[in-house]
């Protein structure tokens, strides 16, 4: 693939509240290494990317320095800043700290299963048209509840994509989006694509990546995951 300017952004700044823990899950221990190391890793590997901005509670900062970018030598983590109180303010802050990417690669951290096949995929499609989502098409038939808590409708399965991070976008297009999302209310954004979807000009496209590539969000996907490793 024809070498282009791509930057991550690392999402380390959630609280973690589903997994009932003291450590957040970003920093729980999995197989020896920080559930974020895994992601870390493989953006650190990839030719593909230049620099990782990762994000962190404030108070967090120091510990990632010493314990996850110093101890691994991550050499390619150019910052490492404060997020914010939602997911997408820790995304606009990872934004703002970026070197002027030709493209950007948005990531959750409490996902360790990312690879090199799946950022290979979701940057093809996003020099595409601009913005390209990582998913998989969703194994169960997927129903949208009204009110009341009954059906209200049935979207057709093969239509219906479960989607993941990394989501990948043209740096530019991206960050004008969350500029005027910014101004607006931001209380039912979900993903990045969505910001892309409202307030972008950009067709966002999908890309397969694994149903291996999970969210670590409850006590029982640190199971599951260890179980992937050990497969290994
Ligand atoms: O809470 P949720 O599972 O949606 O978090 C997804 C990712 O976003 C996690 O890696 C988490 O650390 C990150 N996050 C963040 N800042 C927030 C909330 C979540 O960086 N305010």
């Amino acid at each position: 693939m024809e070498k282009v300017k791509c930057s991550a952004v690392v999402l380390a700044a959630g609280q973690g509240k589903r997994m009932n823990s003291k450590v957040q899950k970003q920093f729980l221990e999995l197989e020896g290494h920080p559930v974020v190391y895994y992601s870390l890793k493989c953006f650190q590997d990839s030719p593909l990317i230049g620099e990782i901005v990762l994000v962190t509670g404030e108070e967090n900062i120091a510990y990632c320095r010493e314990n996850i970018v110093n101890r691994y030598a991550f050499s390619k983590v150019t910052r490492i800043v404060a997020g914010g109180k939602e997911r997408y303010d820790s995304v606009y802050e990872g934004l703002l700290s970026c070197d002027a990417p030709e493209y950007v690669c948005i990531h959750d951290g409490a996902r360790p299963f990312v690879t090199e096949e799946i950022l290979e995929r979701g940057l093809e499609g996003a020099r595409k048209t601009g913005a390209c989502v990582i998913g998989m098409p969703s194994k169960d038939t997927i129903k949208i509840a009204d009110e009341q808590g009954c059906v209200e409708a049935t979207p057709r399965r093969s239509q219906v994509w479960s989607v993941q991070t990394p989501q990948i976008f043209m740096y530019k297009e991206i960050k004008q989006a969350f500029d005027r999302a910014k101004e607006g209310d931001m209380s039912d954004i979900t993903d990045d694509a969505m910001i892309m979807e409202r307030y972008g000009s950009r067709k966002v496209c999908l890309a397969r990546g694994s149903y291996q590539n999970i969210k670590i969000t409850t006590p029982e996907d640190l199971v599951v995951a260890a179980g992937f490793l050990q497969r290994k």
